[in-house]
């Protein structure tokens, strides 16, 4: 469904460029084209997104699988996604949608309205909606509507995000979304140009900004042999985890599979993923991950005061074993993270 954009400007009063102002590339765009994500199109002076309205994907999903584990642990989500992405990742796991307008020059879904999706969420028994597998970013106008419905129904949202936005959306994200797991893909800024066609720094930014305003905030890293997988810069990335965003935030160090263009690189070797979680612990963050290894040790939460196995999780069965209104039921610890637990 064609729909006025948000957060974009003409470049002057009697020039029909405009300047999206949504995600950090800021793309000018003249009369007829399209910025980056292949999915805002300036016609006639005036943005316009072509895929508020249109979902290529509805799941319900774990909310483990975002993932988010300091989340309303043990619930569902209800998952959606539009096609597009600002980012062109040669590793994307969701190549086929996030990539389909810049590879195809079409934008697919079906129709779903913002009210439809809150609807469907609650009567499957979900506690949030995820926006998620492509870029929220690039369909903000479809998903802060929908978290806007979601939330009159009781729901919470959350985003699953490579964190390019610009402040101005994390001003408006601001108390409709309530968590976020963001993509921190490297902690070099040639990764960024190289990999993603975007860069670094907007990336840290945010990671400050969206824990600032308030919103829960896990971080993960894809760890991919011979690209981001060095010692010094896992370290790197641990270090600023810990140093700007304090102990409580949860980092995520996932296994890379061969995808999309990078099919000739191999799996995430274990031992590279057990010395990240012990490099993310090392630089004293509380909660480390290792992901996409099924019943790894570390996929259970347990209390930083006691060791206490709080949240018990085997793959994406979650079981809150020893928590309540947030802190551990052993020693009274706080566990950081939102409704982390029966209230107490
Ligand atoms: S959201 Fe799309 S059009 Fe807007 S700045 Fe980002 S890539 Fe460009």
């Amino acid at each position: 469904m064609l729909r006025e954009a948000m957060l974009w400007e003409r470049l002057a009063p009697t020039d029909l460029r405009v300047r999206c102002n949504l995600c950090a590339h800021r793309c000018v765009i003249p009369p007829g084209r399209k910025g980056a994500c292949c999915v805002r199109e300036n016609r006639d002076g005036v943005l316009y997104t072509l895929v508020y309205g249109s979902t290529i994907a509805q799941n319900i999903d774990p909310i483990e699988k975002k993932p988010l584990f300091h989340f309303q642990p043990g619930t569902r989500s209800f998952s959606i996604a539009t096609v597009g992405c600002n980012f062109r990742c040669s590793f994307c796991q969701n190549w086929e949608i996030s990539q389909e307008p810049r590879l195809e020059q079409q934008v697919l879904g079906r129709p779903a309205t913002p009210l439809e999706i809150a609807e469907a969420a609650r009567r499957a028994g979900c506690a949030s909606v995820a926006y998620t597998y492509t870029e929220p970013t690039i369909y903000a106008e479809y998903a802060l509507d929908t978290a806007r419905a979601a939330r009159k129904l009781g729901l919470r949202n959350v985003f699953v995000s490579n964190g390019y936005m610009t402040p101005e959306l994390i001003d408006r994200m601001s108390g409709l979304i309530d968590g976020i797991n963001v993509d921190l893909k490297a902690g070099r800024d040639e990764f960024y140009h190289k990999i993603s066609g975007a860069a670094l720094d907007p990336v840290l930014r945010n990671l400050k900004l969206l824990k600032a305003k308030g919103i829960w905030l896990e971080v993960t890293t894809l760890a991919i042999p011979g690209l981001n997988d060095r010692e010094d810069e896992l370290a790197w990335v641990a270090r600023y985890l810990f140093d700007e965003l304090g102990p409580d935030v949860p980092w995520h160090v996932s296994r890379f599979y061969p995808q999309y263009r990078m099919t000739d690189t191999p799996p995430t070797p274990a031992r590279t993923l057990e010395l990240a979680w012990r490099i993310g612990r090392d630089a004293g963050l509380r909660y480390v991950y290792v992901g996409n290894v099924p019943d790894h040790d570390s996929e259970s939460t347990r209390c930083p005061h006691c060791n206490t196995v709080v949240v018990e999780r085997h793959g994406y069965r979650t079981h809150v074993a020893a928590l309540r209104g947030g802190a551990c039921t052993q020693c009274g610890a706080a566990i950081a993270g939102v409704e982390m637990g029966p209230p107490a």
